[in-house]
């Protein structure tokens, strides 16, 4: 892409209304534009970062085996009279009228929606496990929307029901989910920690929230520090071994970590003092395990091996995909502007030509631009008539992770320069290095 042919709205002052960091530089580097309270246009900058996280978040889910599908944002509300929500939802809910004066809503989850769906086609536990997942626009006319795609009112959101015959398949189903979150986070940069989060009505230890730690965070957190060091890494993880995956789950699951509304100062105060942290944390996704409560209000019922009718076993798993963008800003990002984690960034490296109009360094560009291109890498191409300086900024405001910088002096000498947005450091070398090295820096993320 050429930036001078590019849409990307830049904002050289601090927006007034930005109160945290993600919401400045979000604004600043033209990726959304508010256009009421809590709901956003995405621009092209951040529109391609959105579907950076969507695609992860779908490679991931499809990984672990469950299966994509789309439901409608617009839902009925009888659906949610069955379950009793649609009372009990209160203001959140976004209540509409459609012209025959039917009562609509624009969901805010779709567990009675899914339940439908289920009931309609499913009957046997020969059909079972099954997952199924969308990512849909959710609207929650939230009292405070704020921090821009952080809490918004309209926003992305990944949700995913499973639905199994007994309890240990349907506990085997939020490991799953469990460990399918915790890569999905780890692919985009962040760490994000479980935990324990206030149990349902049902009680007992089977709900978590994903946190990233960050002092803008909206909970207060608990924990031993050493959570953080775990990694998933690049293990390969059977989604179908209980017991692996049970496992793993175990391993992040056992130091403590805990958000206000779980916190236990008893079991706190036993973490050794020098790990023992208090901070604040983001919430980036949350699973539960419900059992029956959906199928049996609603009737959702499967025959067992055994020929008995019983209501299916369900959860619901949350990830807060536009949310995600606030997020790894917060967590990556220093006083000249975003820095994006390879996994997510808009662009893999950007190319800022020091001499537009200069033959030797024109040419350069084009040809790094098309060699680039050829390995499957988009480049950004800053080709306007512009200062370095203002093409420096730029870049650094946007945050792409590799800037390849040409000019008529370096190529003299057969060299462009390489630098990295995170360490600032600087390497000479060949422009045919410079692609070699920025494409084997992206394979592990392709
Ligand atoms: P919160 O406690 O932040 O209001 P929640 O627990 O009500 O969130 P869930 O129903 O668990 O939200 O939704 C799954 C995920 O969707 C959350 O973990 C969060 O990342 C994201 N999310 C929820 N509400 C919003 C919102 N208003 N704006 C952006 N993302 C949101
Ligand atoms: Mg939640």
């Amino acid at each position: 892409m050429r930036l001078s042919r590019y849409f990307l709205p830049v904002l050289k002052e601090n927006p007034a209304e930005a109160q945290i960091v993600s919401h400045r530089y979000m604004l600043r580097a033209g990726m959304i534009k508010q256009q009421a309270a809590g709901i956003y246009s995405w621009l092209p900058l951040g529109y391609r970062v959105l579907k950076r996280i969507e695609q992860i978040v779908h490679e991931e889910q499809i990984r672990a085996g469950h299966i994509p599908l789309l439901m409608p944002t617009l839902q009925p509300a009888d659906l949610w009279r069955e379950s009793g929500r649609y009372d009990d939802y209160g203001q959140e809910m976004l209540r509409i009228k459609d012209r025959q004066d039917r009562d609509m809503l624009y969901g805010p989850t779709n567990e009675e929606m899914i339940t439908d769906i289920f009931r309609a086609h499913v009957s046997s536990y020969k059909d079972l496990p099954l997952t199924l997942y969308h990512i849909q626009w959710k609207f929650r006319d939230e009292m405070r929307p704020r921090f821009g795609v952080m809490r918004g009112r309209e926003f992305y959101m990944k949700d995913g029901y499973n639905f199994d015959v007994d309890r240990d398949s349907a506990l085997h189903a939020y490991n799953r989910h469990m460990v399918s979150y915790l890569r999905t986070y780890e692919r985009m940069g962040l760490t994000a920690i479980p935990m324990r989060a206030a149990s349902g009505p049902i009680g007992g230890d089977n709900t978590h929230e994903f946190l990233v730690l960050a002092n803008t965070g909206e909970s207060e957190v608990f924990y031993d520090d050493r959570v953080t060091a775990l990694k998933l890494g690049d293990r390969q993880v059977d989604y179908d071994d209980r017991a692996e995956v049970e496992g793993i789950c175990k391993e992040f699951t056992t130091l403590y970590a805990r958000t206000d509304e779980t916190h236990d100062e008893g079991l706190f105060e036993q973490i050794p003092e020098a790990h023992r942290k208090v901070g604040r944390g983001i919430e980036v996704g949350q699973i539960f395990y419900f059992g029956t409560k959906y199928s049996e209000a609603m009737g959702a019922t499967v025959v067992t091996k055994e020929g008995n009718r019983v209501p299916v076993e369900m959860g619901s798993h949350g990830i807060g995909v536009s949310r995600l963008l606030g997020a790894i800003i917060e967590a990556s990002h220093d006083d000249k502007g975003i820095i994006w984690p390879e996994g997510v960034t808009p662009f893999p490296v950007g190319i800022v030509n020091l001499k537009q109009g200069d033959a030797a360094a024109d040419a350069a560009c084009a040809g790094l631009e098309k060699a680039l291109l050829a390995k499957g890498l988009e480049p950004l191409y800053d080709d306007r008539d512009e200062r370095a300086g203002a093409k420096f900024a730029t870049m650094d405001l946007i945050g792409l992770p590799w800037r390849i910088t040409v000019g008529p002096r370096g190529l003299e000498k057969g060299v462009v320069e390489l630098t990295s947005r995170r360490t600032g450091e600087s390497e000479e070398m060949a422009p045919e290095a410079a692609v070699d090295r920025i494409a084997q820096i992206y394979a592990p993320h392709r």
